[in-house]
């Protein structure tokens, strides 16, 4: 495949037929690592749309890369990757205004530490290598300050601990040494409105007995207020998951690359999840909705689009067909231009 004349003038593209795309995901079925033809490491707004172009018009598959975190696999291709955690992976912040300036391709790690530098904090995640771009809201989010807290990407200031000990850019590289890239990962979540100590115990149990020797499984439930996350109107942004209703998720991990342990751990992270979500009092919708991050499919319906998105699913539509009607971004949630 020939790379489109003008990102070769300017070296921006290289063809690599054995790059990984993503190397902390699933191989087998719901594949997460592929073979990209073309890697186009973007410069800036300039190059980017030649990198679609150069998908376009011979109609191979795209992706764009930034934290490469998907378990869904979203973020790689077999045709073209843009990547932009290369170059476009800075962050300024402009302390007088409290705002922030931050590339596409940036990880959560470098606006913690540019932002603390002034004093500042905002909400990322605690797994710090992740990028800035795949998740629409974060959930878990380390943000103690011994100032009052804001929430929902405001900057806040106080980047400290509640004991004053621990900076908060380093509280939130704490998990990282749990989810090193490399290995096989699975996400499978759900929404939930009650749980018991009953329930907990049983989904505990149910985590022993699925954990394998060569499947681990992390069940996060997650029990934090919502309140200012529910204050956000939910036209304000696309993803409207808001409510009563908190969030369950597990999370297999496994190392070997086999198609049968990646049907393990998927089989695993289901059997958890479901064992949790049966044995509460469970929200009408809650066998379809869940919290998108934690879905970890790689091609969702629209139909299941629909359940993430709600009342802002026919906006999207409508951005989808002023924007990309050939659906050229179709990974992980599907939107049908309308
Ligand atoms: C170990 C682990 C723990 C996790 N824990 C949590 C958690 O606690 N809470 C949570 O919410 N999620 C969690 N996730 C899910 C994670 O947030 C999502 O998979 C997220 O989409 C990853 O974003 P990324 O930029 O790192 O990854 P990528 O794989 O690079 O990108 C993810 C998606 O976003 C697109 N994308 C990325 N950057 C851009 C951009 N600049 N412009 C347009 N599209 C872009 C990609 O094409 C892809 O579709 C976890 C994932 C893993 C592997």
């Amino acid at each position: 495949m020939a790379p489109n004349p003008a990102l070769q003038e300017s070296s921006l593209l290289f063809s690599t037929p054995t790059f990984r795309a993503l190397e902390n995901n699933l191989k087998g079925d719901i594949n997460a690592v592929r073979r990209a033809k073309i890697v186009a490491f973007v410069k800036d707004a300039n190059d980017a749309p030649l990198a679609v172009k150069c998908a376009r018009e011979p109609g191979l598959p795209l992706a764009i890369r930034g934290g490469r975190h998907s378990p869904a696999g979203s973020s790689s291709s077999e045709g073209i990757v843009i990547d932009l955690s290369r170059y476009v992976n800075e962050c300024r912040v402009d302390p007088e205004r409290k705002l922030a300036y931050v590339g596409g391709g940036a990880i959560w790690k470098t606006v913690d530490e540019t932002a603390t530098t002034h004093g500042l904090a905002t909400v990322g995640g605690t797994v710090n290598h992740t990028g800035v771009g795949g998740p629409y809201t974060w959930r878990w989010v380390w943000m103690v300050s011994r100032r009052p807290r804001t929430c929902g990407g405001q900057p806040s200031a106080g980047p400290s601990d509640a004991t004053g000990e621990v900076p908060y850019e380093q509280m939130n590289s704490l998990q990282n040494s749990n989810f090193p890239h490399g290995r096989n990962y699975y996400f499978q979540g759900a929404i939930q409105n009650h749980y018991s100590a009953a329930a907990a115990k049983k989904a505990f149990e149910r985590v022993c007995e699925v954990s394998l020797k060569d499947v681990s499984i992390v069940l996060g439930i997650e029990l934090y207020p919502l309140r200012k996350v529910n204050s956000i109107p939910k036209d304000a942004m696309a993803f409207n998951l808001r409510g009563a209703e908190s969030n369950i998720f597990s999370l297999a991990a496994w190392d070997d690359d086999s198609y049968e342990a990646a049907l393990r751990g998927k089989e695993a992270a289901h059997a958890v999840t479901q064992s949790i979500s049966i044995s509460e009092e469970r929200p009408k919708t809650s066998s379809v909705m869940a919290y998108g991050n934690y879905l970890g499919d790689e091609k969702l319906s629209s139909e299941r689009s629909l359940k993430v998105f709600g009342e802002n699913y026919p906006r999207l539509q409508q951005l989808k067909k002023k924007y990309d009607p050939d659906m050229l971004f179709s990974k992980w949630f599907k939107i049908v231009p309308a």
